[in-house]
């Protein structure tokens, strides 16, 4: 039996997507042989990205300022803009690197069957973006799915009227194979 300190700190590593019992340990006993400037370290960065991490205003973006280095990088083009779910795509479309445009994260998708319609998402204020926006070009990153379908189709239809193309790529891990 683990003393309850160390099993604590077992069970905390268990809240990780893919960590089981056997890697729980491994990575408990690592503390364990940190130094105690590591270990307060390793804990402050828990604490301090809970409590520092937020939307960006703007776009949706995880960040630790009130707008956030894409949103506040003047250099980008301003005529286009990729829709994406969630944050974690951003920071994929910026490690691939070769978009130099904004982003837009909706938080979800639309998906009147789970109670999720237009308004929980963050998609009118990406309308108002747009509208209020120098784009010609929006290309919506999201799943191939039902809600993803018809959250694109409902950008299209609050967008009809306007000079901008809307266009569609396949998101997710496969924009990092292809
Ligand atoms: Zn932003």
């Amino acid at each position: 039996m683990y003393p309850k300190t160390l099993s604590d700190l077992i069970e905390s590593f268990k809240l990780l997507p893919g960590i089981g019992e056997k890697t729980a340990e491994r990575l408990a006993f690592a503390v364990l042989s940190f130094s105690e400037a590591d270990c307060e370290k390793f804990s402050k960065n828990i604490e301090n990205s809970k409590k520092n991490i937020h939307p960006c205003k703007k776009c949706g973006t995880l960040t630790d300022e009130e707008i956030c280095s894409i949103c506040k990088d003047k250099t980008r083009t301003k005529d286009t803009l990729i829709v994406v779910e969630d944050s974690k795509d951003v920071f994929l479309f910026e490690k691939i690197g070769n978009f130099k445009g904004y982003y837009h994260v909706l938080g979800g998708l639309i998906s009147p069957l789970d109670g999720i319609n237009p308004e929980d998402i963050s998609v009118d204020n990406l309308i108002e973006r747009i509208k209020n926006g120098k784009y010609t070009e929006i290309i919506v990153a999201l799943k191939p799915s039902v809600e993803g379908e018809t959250t694109v189709q409902y950008i299209k239809k609050m967008l009809e009227g306007y000079d901008i193309k809307v266009s569609k790529i396949a998101s997710g891990v496969p924009i990092g194979a292809e």
